[in-house]
């Protein structure tokens, strides 16, 4: 955060409903680092060499998950589940709370046109402290993949 008191100092209201809305549809990309290759080549009992091949290309220079093969769906989204649940992505395990979801209010409440646990009346206040900690996990997990800022 670039404030020393980030504006959501008192909290964010938050918690997944299930909806998998964000497992599926529109476009987007979960993009992998090598600690998610190995958690997720492991959970599936693949090399990461074999993860790589069986679901995983190449988005402009970097490793992301393939979509369903008949939908734009994730490929790990079955019955409305994920199959990768224990071993998810940094990414997933993260969401929401992206920088680019906490630099302002705004952008929180656009996240919130696209999920419904964001504002859910009966979510929970995560605390600062525990949001600024995700949100570092998901940058490091971004450096480890070299994207730039
Ligand atoms: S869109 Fe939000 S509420 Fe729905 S599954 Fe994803 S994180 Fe959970």
């Amino acid at each position: 955060m670039d404030e020393m008191i980030p504006w959501f100092d008192d909290g964010l209201r938050f918690k997944c409903t299930g909806c998998g809305k964000c497992c599926t549809g529109s476009p987007g990309y979960v993009y992998l680092s090598p600690d998610d290759l190995e958690r997720l080549a492991e959970h599936f009992s693949l090399s990461t060499e074999e993860f790589s091949t069986k679901y995983t290309h190449t988005v402009e220079g970097y490793q992301a998950l393939l979509d369903h093969p008949d939908s734009p769906d994730c490929i790990f989204l079955k019955d409305n589940r994920c199959q990768a649940y224990q071993a998810r992505p940094i990414q997933c395990q993260t969401f929401p709370w992206w920088i680019q979801n906490l630099r302002k209010p705004e952008d929180w409440q656009e996240a919130a046109e696209h999920c419904e646990g964001i504002n859910h009346p009966d979510a929970p206040i995560v605390s600062s402290v525990e949001i600024q900690a995700k949100c570092a996990t998901y940058l490091d997990n971004l450096i480890a993949q070299n994207f730039s800022f």
